[in-house]
């Protein structure tokens, strides 16, 4: 994926010289932190043309600034045990930008949580969010604590404590977080209990909270609904729609599970979904009921994919193997989806995808797929869709739930999910534009790092650097 010249010119050297510059400063300043490297080093692969364009953004080193957070903060968070033990988890705040607006991004949950999973989060969430044309900023957030085997009373002291040492550093015009993994509704409600506690006002300070405590129908939706609506805009592209195709979907979580809902809408089939320990296969498709009976297992019981093949007996379960192979992406199929996690598409199953029959692959996790494997999605003349342009549905109707909040209003979930499609639709026509403007026509790669890229690097022009 890089950009050559029979004779570079002064203002490509100069361009590609700041970008490998940056590049070893983010590696040597951020040791071992290989997913934030690997987002950088994806995003840089695409600006050279712009740099090139715009000698202001290389003079003003704006990549250079961009890549390094505002501030990133790190706290403790003391809970209690329902047997009365105490632990100790550290909480995080990655605040990436807020050249466009205060900065915006989940909170995660998850023992594989650290400071470099955080920025690249963060620093993807920055582009995300320029992406959906509203005035958010890029943040991320989380803890090293697991949700998995706590009592509901454990997570609910785990949420207030998380708050009571990130209270002071969010507010509706300073930094609004939400949900991701290992936070959903439940725990939003917690956190949101949490903070108006201690501020003694009720502000939208947190997005995705449940409808009747102030939240925006269609914000559990939207990220699985987004993603399948980007899917939609891009078959498009070659006459096509999604009735009638088999699609993959991997998780089972929040994002799988509105993924499956939306594919049935549309007159797709699902037939695999999977949670880290494993993934089931159904070969007559998850339908609406089998669907109903995931979320049930999942949100409210709380419990293991495995046990989808006690309920539906002509599925087959299969246990998560070590390796860089993943059987989930090894069956025919004309979509895939990945929904669970980063780098769950390694370059044998991007291989195996191509082998497998599958035309298009639009992302729902944060990026799921290794650059090697985009490379193989590329080459195999697959429609591909990065993360931050096919699931920016989710922190587009966040972005929704804080305007509503601002005039406490509450839309219907028609309207909401009206601006969804809306705002799914134009991100996709900016990408495919963008890529256009820059000799890389149909990459959407190129468009959607470019035209995030820009807009926020825009902003920083205008701003003072020092
Ligand atoms: P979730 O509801 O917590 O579900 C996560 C799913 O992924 C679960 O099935 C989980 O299985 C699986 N998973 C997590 N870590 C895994 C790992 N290391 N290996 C294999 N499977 C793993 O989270 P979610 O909100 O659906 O988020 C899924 C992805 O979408 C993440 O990449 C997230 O950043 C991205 N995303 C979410 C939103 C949103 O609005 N929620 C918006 C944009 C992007 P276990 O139950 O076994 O952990």
């Amino acid at each position: 994926m890089t950009f050559v010249d029979a004779q570079p010119r002064q203002s490509t050297l100069r361009a590609r010289e700041q970008l490998s510059q940056v590049l070893s400063k983010v590696v040597d300043k951020n040791p071992g932190e290989f997913e934030f490297h690997q987002a950088v080093g994806e995003v840089a692969h695409s600006l050279e043309p712009v740099l090139v364009r715009h000698p202001r953004y290389v003079q003003d080193k704006v990549f250079e600034r961009l890549v390094e957070p505002d501030r990133v903060i790190s706290f403790g968070v003391n809970w209690v045990d329902d047997r009365g033990e105490i632990h100790v988890n550290r909480g995080y705040r990655v605040q990436m930008s807020s050249s466009i607006g205060p900065y915006k991004g989940g909170l995660r949950f998850h023992p594989t949580v650290n400071p470099g999973v955080l920025k690249f989060l963060a620093f993807e969430q920055t582009l995300k969010n320029s992406l959906t044309t509203l005035p958010m900023g890029g943040a991320k957030g989380g803890s090293d604590f697991d949700p998995k085997g706590k009592s509901e009373s454990e997570i609910r002291r785990f949420c207030q404590s998380f708050m009571t040492e990130l209270y002071p550093y969010i507010g509706e015009f300073t930094d609004v977080p939400a949900g991701d993994i290992g936070v959903g509704e439940r725990e939003i409600g917690y956190l949101f209990g949490q903070y108006k506690r201690i501020a003694k006002r009720f502000a939208g300070a947190l997005t995705g909270k449940g409808f009747k405590g102030g939240g925006s129908h269609i914000r559990q939706e939207a990220t699985g609904y987004g993603v399948v609506y980007f899917a939609r805009e891009m078959l498009a592209t070659r006459g096509e729609t999604l009735e009638g195709k088999t699609c993959l979907v991997s998780g089972s979580g929040n994002v799988a599970q509105f993924t499956v809902e939306k594919l049935l809408d549309l007159g797709a089939r699902t037939i695999t979904l999977s949670d880290s320990d494993g993934f089931i296969h159904d070969p007559d498709g998850i339908d609406s009921d089998k669907l109903e009976w995931v979320k049930d297992l999942k949100n409210v019981r709380r419990g293991r994919i495995r046990e989808y093949v006690g309920a539906f007996p002509r599925a087959t379960y299969h246990p998560a193997v070590a390796g860089d192979e993943h059987g989930l992406w090894l069956f025919q199929a004309d979509c895939a989806f990945p929904s669970a996690t980063q780098d769950e598409i390694s370059v044998k199953d991007a291989d195996n995808l191509v082998r497998g029959g599958v035309t298009l692959v639009a992302e729902g996790a944060n990026m799921p797929t290794v650059p090697d494997g985009m490379d193989r999605f590329a080459a195999g003349g697959v429609l591909y869709a990065p993360s931050k342009a096919s699931n920016a549905g989710g922190v587009a109707v966040s972005g929704l739930e804080l305007a509503q909040d601002m005039q406490l209003a509450q839309w219907s979930s028609e309207e909401v999910d009206r601006r969804l499609q809306e705002i799914m639709k134009r991100i996709h026509e900016t990408i495919l534009q963008t890529a256009e403007e820059y000799d890389r026509p149909g990459d959407y790669v190129a468009g959607a790092n470019i035209a995030g890229f820009v807009k926020v690097g825009d902003a920083m022009l205008d701003e003072s650097p020092i």
